[in-house]
Parts: structure tokens; sequence; C-alpha cells
């Protein structure tokens, strides 16, 4: 059990240790509108199943979840529709950067799994045969499991990322002309920038992720929305591909099932004990912030709680 004396501890600790890092990086200038943050932004956020929380920095401020926000649809697909979502879209790493259109020829049209773009287009269409307006669904969905009904989508980020998305464009048709999606690619593509640009604090983002720290129950209502079988299959996924082609050197530095995202945000956590955002715009070659995966590898090695 963790107790508040550690987390003082690592926070403390870390403020030491952030300001010997040189950050390293480029922030995603391919969506225009996220080359506009400030890329000294920096926040963490720790949050326990038990109720605690310890944050530093900009912890407070919202920021653009892009990749992040997979997870939420993913939970949103497999809570409804159960296993047989993996028909249509693997679990396997891809050893490939996010938006990589070689490996979907050679298979078929199937990706490789649900957190490169072509997986998480499949999930968004998903949503489509679910639902009557996924797009409200999925807000309400986020609103929902973050306790915070200010959660909203950045429209402004949104329609960036969509008039230079030419490579999501691509993959959405290549799947499309192997029969691996259903509804209007332009509905869907819409869908899915949108649920790009969704914005939210460290704190709300460390306080979301309990959920899957909580075995796919949710904290405030003790609503399960995951059975335990599927939250450690979703973790799962996290741990072998939350990071892309750098998820081994995630796993092997940090030790968490976690998934980052262009925003410069990184959610991870440890089952049944806590969960951890951060925030930081400047990105590695990989996509992945750059001192957001120093911070959490800080974390887990001087403190020991990694899940390995
Ligand atoms: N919206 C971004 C894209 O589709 C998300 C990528 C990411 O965060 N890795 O390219």
């Amino acid at each position: 059990m963790l107790i508040e004396k550690d987390f003082e501890n690592i926070i403390s600790k870390l403020e030491t240790e952030i300001k010997k890092i040189l950050p390293k990086g480029n922030v995603a200038d391919y969506i225009p509108e996220l080359s506009k943050i400030n890329p000294d932004k920096f926040g963490v956020s720790i949050s326990t199943i038990d109720g605690l929380h310890f944050g530093t920095g900009d912890f407070d401020e919202n920021f653009s979840l892009q990749s992040i926000a997979k997870v939420f649809s993913l939970t949103m697909v497999y809570g409804a529709l159960g296993e047989k979502i993996w028909n249509r879209v693997g679990v396997e790493p891809s050893g490939n950067p996010f938006n990589s259109l070689v490996q979907l020829e050679y298979e078929k049209g199937v990706p490789r799994n649900p957190f490169i773009n072509a997986g998480a287009l499949v999930i968004c269409d998903y949503l489509f045969d679910i639902f009557e307006n996924p797009e409200i669904e999925l807000l309400n969905f986020v609103r929902k499991i973050s306790g915070n009904s200010n959660i909203n989508f950045n429209l402004k980020v949104a329609e960036s990322e969509s008039a230079n998305g030419y490579r999501n464009k691509a993959l959405i048709n290549l799947m499309k002309s192997f029969g691996n999606i259903n509804n209007d690619i332009d509905k869907i593509l819409d869908l899915y920038f949108k649920m790009c640009s969704i914005e939210m604090s460290c704190k709300d983002l460390s306080h979301t992720f309990l959920l899957y720290s909580n075995h796919g129950e949710l904290i405030q209502t003790g609503e399960k929305l995951l059975t335990v079988s599927q939250t450690k299959r979703l973790n799962s996924v996290m741990q072998t591909c939350g990071f892309y082609d750098e998820s081994g050197e995630f796993t092997f530095k940090v030790g968490l099932p976690g998934k980052s995202g262009v925003g410069g945000g990184i959610a991870a956590i440890h089952p049944g004990k806590y969960s951890v955002a951060v925030w930081s715009p400047l990105l590695n070659e990989k996509g992945n912030s750059y001192l957001g995966m120093k911070i959490l590898e800080f974390i887990t090695t001087k403190f020991e709680k990694s899940i390995f």
C-alpha cells in the first residue's frame, strides 16, 4: 500500500530531478494548432486507488490528449461488444510508427492493434455500429469516467488536424478497400479527429486512469465498465502497444502499462495501486514525450513502483 509520505517524497525529489534534465525534441507540428503550445509546459499528477492525489507543475492545465483518448473509445467498444472486436483489429505490437501504411497493405487491412491510428479508426467505426450519435456518447462517456462535466473537444485542434490529415485519410481508405470499414469514412474521420482533440489536465487524466488500476470499476460510483478479464487485456495492450515502436523501451525503462499522445501527455497505471499522468509537449523521434518518459522512469525506478 502506498502512503502519503511516499508520494510527498516522490514529488519533492521529482522537482529537483526535472531541473537536471534538459528537455529535447519537437512539438507535434504536423497538427499546426498543436505547434502553438509552449514547449516548457510540464505537469505531473499521481492518483491512488485509496483516494490520495499529488501534483506538481502545470498539472491542473488542460492539454490535448491525442492518442491517449484512444483508450477511452476502446473501453466503450470493448465493454459494449466484447471479444468479437478482436476479429477486426489485432493485439500485437506493430513495430512501426503510429501512422504507418506499409503493414496494413501486407496484412489485408487488419490493423495490428487498437492504438496505432488504423486500429483506432476501426474502433471509431465500431462506435457508429453501436450508437446513433457516437460523438455525444463519447463525450458523455469521457465526462463520466473523469467525473468532470467540463471535458470537451477542442474544435480548432480537430479542424487543424483534419485539414492536414492525409495519412489518416489514406489509412481509412486502404482499410475500406479491404472491407474492414463499415460506416461513412468522412464521419469516422470527423469523430476520430474530435476524439484526439479532447482536452484534460494531468489531474483529470490520472484520476480517469484509476479505472484501469481498479480492474474496470469506476471508483466514483462502483459501476463496472469492463470485466476484470477485459481490463487485464486492455492493460496488456497498453503495455505492449501503448508507445508504438517504443513500447519495448517504455516497458524496459518504466515498467507500467500506459498510453502516450502527440500532445505530449502520457498516462500509466499500476493495477490495484495508482495511476500517473505527465505532460511535456516536446516529443522524441517516436512521437512520445521526451521528458514524460524520463519522469516516469524516475518514479518507477527510484521508488520501486513498477509492475515488474
Ligand atoms: N491525432 C493524432 C494522429 O492521428 C494522434 C497520434 C498520436 O497521438 N500518436 O496522428
